[in-house]
């Protein structure tokens, strides 16, 4: 199962995860990014593609 995760001393907290993902597995909670839901991810790695910081990883 895929799943992204967040290294948050990379990130910026711009959001562009947030606006890439098809399937919505991430959210904005209090000004940050958290991966909200992990099982609806399908590996696409959009989110890690799109990172400015490169501060996701998809893990496999
Ligand atoms: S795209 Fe990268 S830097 Fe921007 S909020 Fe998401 S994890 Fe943070
Ligand atoms: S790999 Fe694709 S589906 Fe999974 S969290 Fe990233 S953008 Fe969303």
């Amino acid at each position: 199962m895929p799943k992204p995760v967040i290294d948050y001393k990379k990130c910026t907290k711009c959001g562009s995860c947030v606006e890439v993902c098809p399937v919505k597995v991430f959210e904005m909670e209090k000004g940050k990014p958290v991966v909200k839901k992990p099982g609806d991810c399908i590996g696409c790695r959009a989110c890690e593609v799109n990172c400015p910081k490169g501060a996701i990883e998809v893990k496999d």
